[in-house]
């Protein structure tokens, strides 16, 4: 199969690409290895500084991108082997077996109701679960279902309630080749995994009531999935045990800026999103206050230290030092800080605290694309500082968090700068 554009990645930056593209009237393939496109910008509650809903925003892009057509998707694919001849990329893409027809499947979710097995939600970061056979989330492009083979039971109940008859436990893996006249990378990036940060405290089990691990100490991206229009619980509850968590507290550089942990580097968005979620936490629950641990707020996008000025006389609390310790007191978090402002060692007890991880890198292609990252697996331009979304390999360009953590507005400039020299570059190449 032809193309001219392959898109990897299909997140915010990989779907704007990838329309820039196709408007251009270019044929793009967008491959996603999860099995629906929205990266983690559908997973977010509201966006800073404006509290426009993510999911109105990202929803409208992801089935556009889907009916676009000069835009083919290739979600629950990965890209397997690059090889440059010419102008040409010859490109291996492994489709994995989702065990259910995708052109059967019509989204029903009969097969989800019926499945007898319960497993951690990956959408949600385990805070609620899911059947062995599933549809990732509501807004899932494609709307299809997955089984998920490591859990399920082959009790066969979602093959007997399918009504198209869509399940097929003997799918196999399969792979696909494809020519391509250009790449543009957009994998996005990790999260840090807090359980890492040992003094923290925090427990990656959600029903693990531990001794010292408290499942009342939850991640940033779990916090956006409480506070999201499509949250699983239709009220904000601590996970430990379903009640309204009335203090909660954020602990900034939560495995950033920090070196004891490999991690030095700044994920530029954690202090603004850390803002966000305190105004949308005293919005939900208006009698519950909000603590901010920092060691210094970095608001310096458009409008942010205005947004930052407004919750912070809205009368959350922001509070200098780098958080020592997490403990827990009669299953509640306790933060052990010295407050550098006033030289104080403080033992703040909350009902919940959310640890404000860091954004690190995925350079899982560098080796297959033969591209260069930075030493922190960031995506790099052949010459420091030269060409943003530039690689060693002509042809090669990389968009979104791949390059470096930023925020949704820099993210989308980005892709749109990508999507602009791969169309000067297939121009140059000829199609
Ligand atoms: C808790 C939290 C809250 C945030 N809140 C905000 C906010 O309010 N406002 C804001 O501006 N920013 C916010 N951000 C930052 C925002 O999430 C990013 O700017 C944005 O999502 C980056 O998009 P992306 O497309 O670069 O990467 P991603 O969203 O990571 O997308 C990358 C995609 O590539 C796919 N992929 C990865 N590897 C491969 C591969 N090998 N093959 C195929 N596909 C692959 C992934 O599955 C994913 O779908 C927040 C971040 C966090 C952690």
């Amino acid at each position: 199969m032809k193309y001219d554009v392959l898109v990897i990645g299909g997140g915010i930056a990989g779907i704007e690409a990838s329309l820039t593209l196709g408007d251009a009237g270019f044929e793009v393939l967008l491959v996603e290895k999860d099995p629906s496109i929205g990266g983690h910008m559908i997973q977010l509650s509201k966006v800073f500084p404006t509290t426009d809903c993510a999911g109105c925003i990202t929803t409208p892009k992801m089935a556009a991108a889907a009916s676009h057509p000069k835009v083919h998707l290739m979600t629950y694919s990965e890209v397997k082997e690059v090889q440059k001849t010419g102008k040409e990329f010859r490109v291996k893409v492994l489709k994995k077996p989702r065990y259910v027809e995708e052109d059967l499947c019509i989204g029903c979710g009969r097969c989800e109701e019926v499945c007898p097995v319960l497993v951690p939600r990956e959408f949600d970061y385990g805070i609620v679960g899911r059947k062995a056979v599933y549809i990732p989330f509501e807004m899932a492009v494609p709307k299809k279902a997955v089984l998920d083979l490591e859990h399920c039971m082959m009790c066969g109940r979602c093959e007997r309630a399918c009504p198209k008859d869509a399940i097929n436990f003997l799918q196999e893996p399969e792979e696909v080749e494809i020519t391509v006249k250009a790449i543009i990378v957009a994998t996005g990036y990790n999260l840090f995994p807090p359980e890492k940060k040992k003094e923290y405290s925090y427990t990656g089990n959600l029903t693990l009531i531990h001794t010292n691990l408290n499942p009342n100490i939850i991640h940033s991206m779990q916090m956006e999935r409480l506070l999201a229009p499509s949250r699983p619980y239709h009220a904000l509850l601590r996970p430990g045990d379903g009640k309204v968590p009335e203090r909660v507290a954020w602990v900034l550089c939560t495995g950033s800026r920090d070196k004891s942990l490999g991690n030095p580097l700044c994920s530029r968005v954690c202090c603004m999103y850390s803002v966000k979620q305190a105004l949308l936490y005293t919005s939900a629950i208006p009698f519950g206050e909000a603590a901010i641990y920092y060691m210094d707020i970095r608001a310096f996008g458009k409008g942010f230290e205005e947004f930052y000025t407004m919750v912070r006389d809205l009368g959350v609390y922001f509070i200098r030092g780098k958080v020592a310790r997490i403990e827990s007191r009669n299953g509640n978090p306790v933060v052990i800080v010295e407050d550098t402002e006033t030289g104080e060692i403080r033992e703040d007890e909350y009902d919940m605290v959310v640890l404000s991880i860091g954004l690190l890198s995925n350079p899982e292609l560098s080796e297959i694309l033969g591209i260069d990252t930075n030493s922190y697996g960031f995506y790099v331009p052949p010459e420091e500082n030269a060409n943003p979304v530039a690689t060693k390999v002509d042809g090669i360009f990389v968009a979104g968090t791949a390059t470096c953590p930023k925020d949704i507005p820099d993210t989308v400039a980005e892709a749109a700068a990508a999507a602009a020299q791969c169309i000067a570059y297939l121009k140059e190449v000829g199609t």
